[in-house]
C-alpha cells in the first residue's frame, strides 16, 4: 500500500489535483491547436481513452483564440502551455482555458507575470508552473552545476514565492528534466520544501519503447515514494499510447482501478499455443472494459493455471487444443484454439458485466 504524500488540493477545471484526489492521467494534443477539428477529434479519442486533462500547445493567437471553440465540445479541462508570451496567457485565460502552463525560464518579466495572476483570479484559473531543467536560467544553471536538481527547486520556489507575494494560491508544480536521476532528485527535494500538488513526468522521454521504459521508471518511482498527484508520461508517438502507458503504471501500482490487467507468459519450449498472437489479440478486446479483471493468457496447461491462479479468468494451451480456467480450475476444454478464444472474450464480457452490477 502506497502512502501518498499530503498536497493541498487545487483544481484544474472539475478536476481536483492534489489532495485526497486520485493520481489524473493526462496527454497533450500533437495537432496544430488553431486546426479546431483536428484538435477535437485527437481530445475526443483521448478521452476515450481515458485521458482526464489536456493539454494543448499556444503558439500564437490563432491558437489561443481556438481555444473557446475547442472548450465547447470536449468533456475534459484544458490545460493552455504558454512558452514566452504572457499575451498569449491572458488571451488563453479568456477564451476558457481552464489552466495555464508557464515556465520560470521563459516568462520572467515580474509585471507581466503579475499581469497573469491578476487573470488568473480573475478566471479562477489554475496555473501550473512547470520548471524544465533544460530551460533554467543562466545564472541558477550555473550556480547549481553541480546538482541541477537543487537548482530545478531553487526555480520552482523563487516563482511560487512571488505568486504568493502577489496572493495566488492556485498552482500546480512540475519539475522535469530528460534525466530520470535528475528530475527524482528536484521532486525528492521539493517535496520537503512544499506542500503544491505535484504534476510528475519525465519530459522528452523519447519514442514508444524507450519512452515507456523512462517513463515507467521514473514516475514508478516517485509515486512509490508517494509523489505526484497527476501524471503525463511524454512520448514520441501517438498520444493514445501515453495514455495507455499512465494507466498500465496506476494499475501496476494497484493506485488506481483503470480496467483489467493482463497476465501473459513468457512462452517457453512446453506451449501449446501462439500465447505472442493471442495475448495481443485478448490485449485488444479488453481495452474498452472498465473492471479491475485480472485476465491470464498462458502457454500451456501444465504450468497456466497454477501460475496464474491469482487471474479472475484465464485461457491456456493444451495437447488437444486448450482450456479456459477460473480461478486456477478448468471451466472448460476446447479442442479449437478459435473457439476458445470466443468463448474467452465472451466470458470475460459476462465478468465484467457482473462486476458492475
Ligand atoms: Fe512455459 Fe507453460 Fe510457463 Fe508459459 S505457462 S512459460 S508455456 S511453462
Amino acid at each position: 500500500m502506497i502512502n501518498r504524500r499530503k498536497t493541498r488540493k487545487i483544481f484544474v477545471g472539475k478536476v481536483p489535483v492534489g489532495g485526497d484526489a486520485p493520481v489524473s492521467i493526462q496527454s497533450m494534443t500533437n495537432t496544430y491547436t488553431k486546426d479546431v477539428i483536428s484538435t477535437i477529434k485527437q481530445i475526443k479519442r483521448l478521452e476515450k481513452r481515458g485521458c482526464e486533462i489536456i493539454r494543448v500547445a499556444v503558439p500564437d493567437e490563432e491558437s489561443a483564440m481556438a481555444i473557446s471553440q475547442i472548450k465547447k465540445k470536449i468533456n475534459i479541462p484544458l490545460v493552455a502551455d504558454i512558452h514566452f508570451d504572457y499575451k498569449l496567457a491572458l488571451l488563453s485565460i479568456s477564451s476558457g482555458a481552464d489552466c495555464i502552463r508557464i515556465n520560470p525560464g521563459n516568462i520572467k518579466n515580474r509585471k507581466k507575470l503579475k499581469e497573469i495572476i491578476k487573470k488568473s483570479k480573475e478566471y479562477n484559473t489554475s496555473i501550473r508552473i512547470g520548471v524544465n531543467s533544460g530551460s533554467l536560467d543562466f545564472k541558477i544553471r550555473k550556480k547549481y552545476e553541480n546538482d541541477i536538481s537543487e537548482g530545478i527547486v531553487f526555480s520552482a520556489m523563487e516563482y511560487i514565492k512571488f505568486f504568493e507575494d502577489n496572493d495566488f494560491f492556485n498552482m500546480k508544480v512540475s519539475l522535469k528534466s530528460t534525466d530520470i536521476m535528475t528530475t527524482i532528485s528536484a521532486y525528492e527535494k521539493f517535496s520537503k520544501k512544499s506542500d503544491y500538488p505535484l504534476h510528475v513526468g519525465i519530459t522528452e522521454a523519447g519514442t514508444e519503447f524507450s519512452g515507456t521504459i523512462k517513463s515507467s521508471i521514473g514516475i514508478g518511482y516517485l509515486l512509490i515514494r508517494g509523489i505526484g498527484d497527476t501524471i503525463r508520461v511524454s512520448l514520441t508517438a501517438n498520444p493514445e499510447k501515453e495514455i495507455d502507458t499512465a494507466k498500465e503504471i496506476l494499475k501496476s501500482l494497484k493506485i488506481r482501478e483503470l480496467g483489467p490487467t493482463l497476465i501473459s507468459c513468457p512462452t517457453c519450449a512446453r506451449r501449446e499455443i501462439d500465447v505472442i498472437a493471442i495475448a495481443k489479440n485478448v490485449e485488444r478486446e479488453i481495452k474498452n472494459i472498465k473492471s479491475p479483471l485480472k485476465v491470464a493468457v498462458m502457454g500451456c496447461e501444465v504450468n497456466g493455471p497454477g501460475e496464474a491462479k491469482d487471474a479472475d479468468i484465464g485461457l491456456a494451451g493444451s495437447i488437444r487444443g486448450g482450456i479456459i480456467f477460473k480461478e486456477g480450475r478448468v471451466l472448460k476444454r476446447f479442442e479449437k484454439t478459435d473457439e476458445m478464444i470466443k468463448e474467452f472474450i465472451k466470458e470475460i464480457k459476462l465478468l465484467d458485466e457482473k462486476y458492475r452490477r
